[in-house]
């Protein structure tokens, strides 16, 4: 188990085939301002790559764009729709097919409103993430051991949640309905971009 640290890109050929665990990192949570700062990424395999990307970069990518847009490799997120958002305005790609382990979680943890990622990885897995560098500043030239560690434990778990996420949502009889939630994740995404970032417009009013 390594974390691998790199800038401005991703290096070629550092990840196995098949689904990829995708997180970002940035300096808030309103994207058009704030701007994406890390991309963590991981093939489940024990591994993980964090791509950091400076102040003014071109966030020109060509590896990491490659992965992220590339329409045979599943992307796993835990709240896709803000790491969407993040990565269509900053790096021009749509990063799909999408599963979000925090959707699933609401479809099939119904006894409980905590969907944290935290509180998932304690449930279903046994396992225990720090959250302390969730609010910790991923703008300066050098990233601390402290953020390292939580950047990377971001994508560690996402592999192993879908695994049992998928098995609750076949017992509760929801993969259909699970699956249509992601495939509409990137238009959800784009809906926050383009202007209706908390209004719901299935709403009646
Ligand atoms: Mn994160």
């Amino acid at each position: 188990m390594t974390v691998h640290f790199h800038e401005e890109d991703l290096p070629e050929g550092v990840l196995a085939p098949g689904p990829v665990a995708v997180d970002t990192e940035t300096m808030g949570l309103h994207t058009l301002r704030d701007r994406l700062c890390v991309v963590q990424i991981s093939d489940g395999k024990g591994d993980e790559h964090l791509v950091r990307f400076n102040p003014g970069s071109d966030y020109a990518a060509p590896n990491l764009k490659a992965v992220l847009a590339d329409p045979s490799r599943l992307k796993l997120y835990h709240f896709a729709r803000f790491d969407l958002a993040a990565i269509q305005h900053y790096l021009g790609v749509v990063a799909a097919p999408v599963y979000c382990t925090k959707t699933a979680s609401r479809l099939v943890r119904t006894y409980t409103d905590r969907h944290g990622l935290k509180e998932l990885v304690r449930e279903l897995l046994g396992g225990d993430i720090s959250k302390a560098q969730q609010s910790s500043d991923w703008g300066g030239p050098e990233l601390s051991e402290a953020q390292r560690d939580y950047a990377a434990s971001d994508v560690r778990f996402l592999h192993q949640l879908r695994e049992e996420l998928d098995r609750r949502l076949v017992r509760e009889g929801r993969t259909e309905l699970a699956q249509a939630c992601f495939d509409f994740l990137p238009h959800r995404a784009a809906l926050d971009l383009a202007g209706w970032p908390e209004v719901d417009i299935f709403a009646h009013v």
